[in-house]
């Protein structure tokens, strides 16, 4: 997973909010007078997110839910404009969340927006999300039975993009290599707390990861078995350079650890080498 913590705004940034209320939707007058409430949560924000010992209060303004949902969910057009620009941020090429390559298109709100519907417009409660991720995280927050928020917050931890992915290949029959397994290990770096570790691996457990990335895995598995056939590459090659020209941006990174343990397989190199052009 990539570091996103660059889309973090300052504290108390309610740029959205100013935008909200400086426009001409007919509830305007309603949120400015929700406005002194909403900067209140927007300061408490942070230290929500610290707390992570009991789940967050319930909201105060859930009796104006639909409002305060309606300027995201249609907001007014130089609002729109931003939202839009936030959820097609082409600098993104991985979720957050859970890694899966390709552009996260959905805007999650981290605190649900049907609970805390004050944070409905907080830039950094909404963080770039794959559909997976978003059909398994939708509504939930807290995990009762752990006493810790069920995920990681992509843009105030770093902690998901330190992860390390290592993925195992079986290949039982060496005549058969369409016959495989694919396993695979996500370690977290040994200096973070035991408490740290514990909601790192709940988010993975919460996001089924694994399960996500090994699927991957195995789709990329065959689609480089299926390339080599045709003998029009030197897949070995083509591999390592892949490697090389991406390991130290994403050491994480689902397809380039599916092919170091492709490139480093002793009945897959000899294969690979055995169907050169
Ligand atoms: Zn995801």
């Amino acid at each position: 997973m990539i570091d996103v913590k660059g889309l973090r705004t300052r504290k108390g940034s309610d740029d959205w909010l100013e935008l909200a209320i400086n426009s001409n939707k007919d509830t305007v007058d309603q949120l400015k007078e929700l406005k002194p409430i909403i900067k209140f949560y927007y300061n408490k924000y942070e230290k929500l997110l610290r707390n992570q010992a009991s789940e967050p209060q319930t909201s105060a303004v859930l009796a104006h839910s639909a409002i305060l949902k309606s300027y995201y969910t249609s907001p007014p057009k130089d609002l729109g404009i931003q939202i839009k620009a936030r959820r097609e941020n082409d600098e993104l090429s991985q979720c957050p969340f859970c890694g899966r390559p390709g552009y996260p298109r959905i805007l999650d709100h981290f605190l649900p927006k049907n609970r805390w519907p004050e944070y409905s417009l907080l830039k950094n409660n909404l963080v770039n999300q794959c559909s997976a991720c978003s059909s398994k995280k939708s509504e939930s927050y807290f995990c009762i039975k752990n006493s810790s928020p069920k995920f990681i917050h992509p843009i105030y931890s770093s902690v998901l993009s330190k992860l390390e992915l290592e993925f195992s290949i079986n290949i039982p029959n060496p005549l058969d290599i369409k016959q495989f397994e694919i396993s695979l290990e996500i370690k977290i770096p040994p200096h973070y707390s035991v408490k740290t570790q514990k909601r790192v691996k709940l988010h993975i457990q919460s996001l089924e990861i694994r399960k996500y990335a090994i699927e991957h895995a195995e789709r990329t598995y065959l689609e480089w078995i299926k390339k080599s056939l045709l003998r029009r590459v030197d897949i070995l090659d083509m591999l390592k350079n892949n490697i090389i020209l991406n390991e130290k941006l994403h050491n994480n990174d689902w397809t380039i650890c599916l092919q170091k343990a492709m490139s480093q397989h002793p009945i897959l190199i000899r294969h690979f080498e055995q169907h050169l052009p």
